[in-house]
């Protein structure tokens, strides 16, 4: 019996210890503090200037012994979760879980979304932005968030002054690995994305956070501006403005990349079920805190797609003087059909 005792408690510290090591390695702030000075961008690359800094990169306080939120904050939190009914990208949505390791990152906080710490964190935010310090996630709070999200993709703020960036000469793109490219597909992009892609890509290996054989994988990158126009005109089917007149997949700077998928979906469904289990897996969630270090940002409807930021875009045209459909301003990126696992759903991409 006490045989017995002996040997659980030796395996409840044996437990403990391995479970605190875990921690120590995934947690962000650990991981910030391990940036190696490769990661640092060479002063000879000109970075793009960003007006409104990504908040990717901000070390989250442990959320323990946290100061308390608004009374009754952390509770409509938890509870708006999973029920709130809103349209952030123009359809409806039920609920914020999708967002929330994003604004968790924008607010700084490493609380989960449902409890007091994230209440208190997200309370500061809405005070230093001049909004009513309620510590309550609404849609109100996220329309301020979401235009500082898309400004700090370079894309979008080139698209804003009315331009599409050029596309690079195929003879200048670097071609990725058999082993870094998602179903056999041949993926281009400019050199130095590629490299931080790859540098990324053993961070994550390292951190434990690629949990399936496809993860991190790419399935798209560099894509041809007048091949996706032919897609546009064969298809009849442009998918609204946003879809090809300007997609900054012709930067060569733009990847889709494998994050998760529910069962059924391929890995660019933009199906909210499917976007729930990309934003519930360990690896967005060290995306979103890490990936700012490398040069990458995020289009937070599509977990997916990320930007390097690393080298500016090449020189524009107007947008208006390409082929339209019929649509305004480009104003988030397109993008274009990619392989699936074979019966997967159709990705839906129709709330853009
Ligand atoms: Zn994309």
């Amino acid at each position: 019996m006490r045989a017995l005792r002996r040997l659980l408690w030796g395996l409840g510290v044996l437990a403990l210890v391995v479970g605190a090591f875990w921690l120590w390695v995934i947690w962000p702030p650990w991981q910030a503090g391990r940036a190696r000075p490769s990661d640092a961008r060479p002063a000879s690359e000109a970075p793009v200037s960003v007006e409104s800094a990504p908040p990717l990169v901000a070390a989250p306080a442990l959320c323990v012994g946290s100061e308390a939120g608004p009374p009754g904050a952390a509770a409509a939190n938890a509870a708006s979760l999973s029920t709130l009914a809103w349209s952030p990208f123009g359809g409806p949505e039920m609920g914020w879980e999708i967002y929330a390791p994003r604004i968790a990152a924008e607010i700084g906080t490493s609380c989960a979304p449902g409890s007091d710490g994230f209440a208190a964190a997200l309370a500061r935010w809405q005070q230093a932005n001049r909004l009513p310090r309620t510590g309550v996630m609404d849609a109100a709070t996220f329309a301020v968030m979401l235009p500082r999200w898309h400004l700090a993709r370079p894309f979008v703020r080139v698209n804003r002054d009315g331009l599409c960036p050029g596309a690079p000469l195929e003879a200048d793109l670097a071609t990725a690995r058999p082993d870094e490219s998602y179903g056999g597909k041949t993926i281009q992009l400019r050199p130095a994305a590629l490299e931080a892609y790859r540098r990324m890509a053993a961070e994550a290996r390292a951190a434990g956070v690629l949990g399936r054989p496809e993860a991190l994988k790419i399935y798209s990158g560099f894509r041809a501006p007048d091949a996706d126009a032919q897609r546009c005109a064969r298809d009849q089917n442009c998918q609204g403005r946003v879809r090809t007149i300007c997609s900054a997949h012709r930067t060569g700077l733009a990847v889709d990349l494998f994050i998760d998928a529910a069962p059924g979906f391929g890995p660019d469904s933009s199906v909210d079920a499917n976007r729930l289990a990309m934003a519930r897996s360990p690896l967005y969630r060290w995306m979103v805190w890490n990936a700012g270090r490398f040069g990458f940002v995020n289009y937070v409807y599509e977990p997916w797609h990320w930007e390097w930021t690393g080298e500016p875009m090449l020189p524009g045209t107007p947008i208006a003087s390409l082929p339209q459909d019929g649509g305004g301003a480009v104003t988030e990126p397109a993008e274009g059909s990619t392989p699936r696992t074979p019966g997967a759903a159709s990705g839906a991409h129709s709330r853009r």
